[in-house]
């Protein structure tokens, strides 16, 4: 409908009831401007911001802009919002969702790090990722609950003795073995130290039995304290590549906390010897996201090194 000179008149008449309204309004019974939280969402991995991330306050939800900027309603001190990708909670979607109380810095800006399930896309680790995101979205975990994911301090420190036997060096072997991991997940794992360490991992040789990999305690903090693994004599330089690079590695692998597979590709294949190495695409991105991952929901901890 047009703007007829009618409905001016009838817009004027409005206005100016309004006026009069607010000359006999009390300036201190005026609500004050609700108070706005601003954020910005980016990639944990490549720091990059991420726009049409869904944010939830409970109330109402917003989507980040272009340059992964949202704000939202602050109405106290303790907000609750849930960040997702995609519109199907029971999606993953390229990154994991969380949902996170906190309280918002005195610059009532924050940093939302989403952490992202790269190429983690073959049929085994499903179970893994409800896992986690099962985890990520549990509000407030304390260092010590069960639901906590278990990781090392990085880098942790790693002993293996020297040992010889035909021919074959298995300190050196099992290094090389650890270095392929570390390399291969692109950030410091570990550094070798040359005896047992008091928090860290230690290879002990064993003469029969299979290997193995055990960890001793966890530390009050819910850190892994000292872990052992067992490597058996049964390597020579025949089968050194072919046997004890997978098989170690798979122990090693269990060292940075990581389950069970049931895909026969994955290094961490249960229940019997891995079909090869090196690890799998998916679980050096695995490993990344773990050590990614933050102690608890804070939204500080969700930072790159
Ligand atoms: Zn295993």
């Amino acid at each position: 409908m047009k703007a007829t000179p009618h409905v001016a008149w009838i817009l004027g008449l409005l206005l100016s009831i309004g006026l009069t309204a607010c000359d006999v309004c009390d300036p201190e019974q005026e609500p004050p401007a609700a108070p706005r939280l601003h954020g910005i969402v980016r990639d944990a991995i490549t720091g990059e911001p991420l726009p049409d991330i869904e944010i939830d306050d409970g109330d109402s939800m917003v989507i980040s802009d272009p340059d992964g900027r949202f704000d939202v309603p602050a109405v106290d001190d303790t907000i609750e919002l849930t960040f997702r990708d995609e519109g199907d909670p029971n999606e993953y979607g390229a990154y994991f969702d969380f949902d996170a109380s906190f309280r918002p810095d005195s610059s009532d800006t924050i940093t939302a790090w989403m952490i992202p399930n790269v190429e983690m896309e073959s049929d085994s680790f499903p179970d893994f990722l409800s896992w986690l995101k099962y985890m990520l979205t549990q509000r407030n975990i304390s260092p010590h609950s069960k639901e906590r994911l278990e990781t090392w301090r990085i880098p942790f420190e790693v002993y293996v003795p020297p040992f010889m036997l035909n021919g074959l060096d298995y300190q050196q072997s099992i290094k090389d073995v650890w270095d392929a991991w570390e390399q291969l997940v692109g950030f410091d794992l570990v550094t070798f130290v040359d005896e047992v360490p008091t928090v860290g991992v230690y290879i002990e040789y064993i003469d029969h039995g299979r290997e193995s990999h055990f960890i001793k305690e966890v530390s009050d903090d819910g850190f892994p304290k000292l872990a052992r693994i067992h490597v058996t004599y049964n390597y020579d330089t025949t089968n050194v590549h072919s046997h004890l690079y997978k098989i170690v590695g798979h122990e090693i692998g269990h060292a940075f906390c990581m389950g069970h597979s049931n895909d026969r590709i994955h290094l961490m294949v249960a229940g019997r010897a891995p079909l090869g190495w090196p690890p799998t695409y998916d679980e050096i991105w695995l490993v990344r996201v773990m050590y990614r991952l933050p102690r608890g929901v804070r939204f500080e901890n969700y930072k790159l090194d």
